[in-house]
């Protein structure tokens, strides 16, 4: 199941490496219910079912979206797998969304390719999820509070990470990262505003260094996995210890 390639989609694997993709839309324009994009009812199906099948790998085994989901609970906002996430078509190649009006993540079933790329969907809206559950997010008045969530979800979802692991021999790791961040919170903004490149880079400028080190509640920037793990086994130790108190 984990990697299967999507006969639907054909290129190369490389792709996602060489395009800067929009992998997130905090109001995703959700296409009009029981109207699959290709027609065919068939595909339809095998779409749905296989990103039911992933997100459920997802939930289960990934470590960011482990902590994420128990973080969740801890703040008050437990996760129902069935309530809060919803597989569905989407328009162009966006990834996923989250939907603050109801609480609930897109998974856009047509463009999530592999396990990787949903865990890496996943872990990025449950932090949108979570900055929401935390504090008072104004979404659509406040463009500072969108690049805040942003910069978190890009520094903390794993999405610089796969790059990083190409481009660390090349530059330095953290500098990179830090302009990786930066870009696709640019590009996410963007996708969702109506508002001028300028705009969206001073609004990410002025919330980036405050953001970018709240790393919430994973604790320090979890590069890869096994970090994830580590960070995951962290929270459930604070949480053992808040609870002897
Ligand atoms: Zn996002």
């Amino acid at each position: 199941m984990a990697g299967a390639p999507d006969s639907a989609k054909g290129p190369a694997a490389g792709e996602q490496l060489q395009q800067p993709q929009v992998s997130c839309q905090v109001f995703p324009e959700r296409l009009a219910q029981g109207n699959p994009q290709q027609g065919f009812f068939s595909s339809f199906i095998t779409h749905n079912q296989k990103c039911q099948q992933m997100l459920l790998k997802t939930v289960e085994t990934n470590p960011y979206v482990k902590l994420l989901l128990d973080a969740m609970k801890r703040s008050g906002c437990a996760v129902n797998k069935e309530r809060h996430f919803s597989c569905e078509d989407c328009n162009g190649n966006v990834s996923g969304g989250f939907d603050a009006s109801t609480s609930q993540i897109v998974l856009c079933q047509n463009n999530i390719r592999n396990q990787a790329h949903m865990s890496r969907v996943v872990t990025h809206e449950l932090i949108h999820a979570f900055d929401h559950c935390r504090a008072h997010v104004h979404w659509f008045t406040n463009v500072r509070h969108l690049a805040c969530s942003e910069v978190r979800a890009a520094n903390l979802s794993g999405d610089c990470s796969l790059v990083n692991e190409i481009f660390r021999l090349r530059f330095g790791l953290k500098q990179h990262h830090q302009t990786c961040v930066r870009d696709r919170a640019i590009l996410s903004i963007l996708a969702v505003r109506n508002i001028s490149k300028e705009v969206a880079e001073k609004a990410v400028d002025e919330v980036f260094e405050s953001c970018f080190n709240d790393h919430e509640p994973f604790g320090r920037i979890p590069h890869n996995e096994k970090y994830a793990r580590y960070a995951h086994r962290d929270f459930q130790n604070r949480d053992r210890y808040y609870s002897n108190i």
